[in-house]
């Protein structure tokens, strides 16, 4: 599938003088600080897409970490156990922290003391909903939709500012049957598309695959494309020929409704999908397209912004 959306064509602006005015380097590659301009777009794409937030959503926060063993179950180190982060911490007796604390102060290496805990930095904004909807019991016979964000951690360190170890995704999770989540998916692709439209945006929603660990993950990712289950909105930020994916629509089949066995009141086991939004890749499109001063990006997309 090929969904061409809006055509303005600006030129690109060069990323560097994007990083220099609004993301501020932190000594680690893909870890900015950001500034009060680039946050003020981050929020005001933000309050564009709470704007489309369909009746009945449930609206959840997360924060960045979450339980280790919800996203073992979640299947997440068969699939993308490259990019996964684990919270390890000092434990133990005081003497033994306290020996930590000392080698560092000697100047030695104290990190062999850490311990891995009960908490992984969250890889996507949706992985904790699954659990959570399992604790409810039977899936209501609409289904469910949820409206979640939260800060993600992927470890896959670069120097190209669209690709962060440490970004925000904001994501409308679908709970149903197979029909129900492709009806939602098919919505939000339309959607999506004509928000990036009236961003002065311009792009193109393609099959997609996810980065799937292993040569084993290979014939996932292939598997993936073939079936349509993961389509991408790509705008260019970096350049026109390497479109960024800034927007994600993906079905998950039955994989996290077997995982927490979620079922409707037949018994099905219910179908899952999510449209995630990449929020800092969202930003420093606006910014690629429109240039780094606000003042001067076009009317029709400041309005469209509230901005
Ligand atoms: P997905 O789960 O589809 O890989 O990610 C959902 C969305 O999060 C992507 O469409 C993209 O906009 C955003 N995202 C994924 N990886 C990165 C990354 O490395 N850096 C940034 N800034 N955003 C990312
Ligand atoms: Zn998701």
């Amino acid at each position: 599938m090929n969904v061409a959306f809006k055509e303005p064509k600006p030129a690109l602006r060069p990323l560097d003088a994007i990083a220099e005015a609004l993301l501020l380097p932190s000594g680690i590659d893909g870890v900015y600080a950001r500034t009060g301009a680039f946050e003020s777009v981050v929020d005001a794409v933000a309050a564009l897409i709470s704007r489309h937030r369909e009746l009945g959503a449930e609206v959840l926060r997360f924060p960045p970490v979450m339980s280790r063993k919800l996203l073992e179950r979640s299947g997440y180190l068969k699939s993308f156990p490259h990019f996964l982060g684990c919270v390890c911490c000092l434990e133990g007796a005081e003497t033994a922290i306290g020996g930590a604390v000392e080698r560092f102060e000697n100047g030695e290496d104290w990190t062999t003391e850490l311990a891995a805990g009960d908490l992984v930095l969250t890889p996507a904004a949706c992985y904790p909903v699954y659990p959570l909807v399992a604790s409810r019991g039977e899936v209501p016979a609409d289904g469910l939709i949820f409206d979640v964000a939260g800060d993600c951690f992927r470890r896959e360190p670069s120097r190209d500012l669209d690709r962060l170890q440490s970004f925000r995704m904001r994501e409308y999770v679908r709970v149903g049957t197979a029909a129900q989540v492709g009806e939602f998916r098919r919505n939000w692709m339309t959607r999506a598309a004509d928000i990036a439209g009236q961003l002065g945006l311009t792009g193109r929603i393609e099959p997609a695959s996810d980065a799937f660990f292993g040569r084993g993950g290979k014939l996932m990712a292939m598997s993936q494309i073939e079936q349509a289950l993961k389509l991408e909105l790509l705008v260019p930020v970096r350049s026109a020929a390497e479109p960024t994916a800034c927007t994600s629509f993906n079905d998950h089949r039955d994989h996290f409704g077997t995982a927490w066995n979620l079922r409707n009141a037949a018994g099905e086991v219910m179908h899952t999908g999510c449209v995630a939004f990449g929020m800092d890749r969202l930003a420093l499109a606006l910014f690629a397209t429109h240039g780094v001063a606000l003042e001067r990006w076009p009317t029709a997309v400041r309005q469209a912004l509230a901005l």
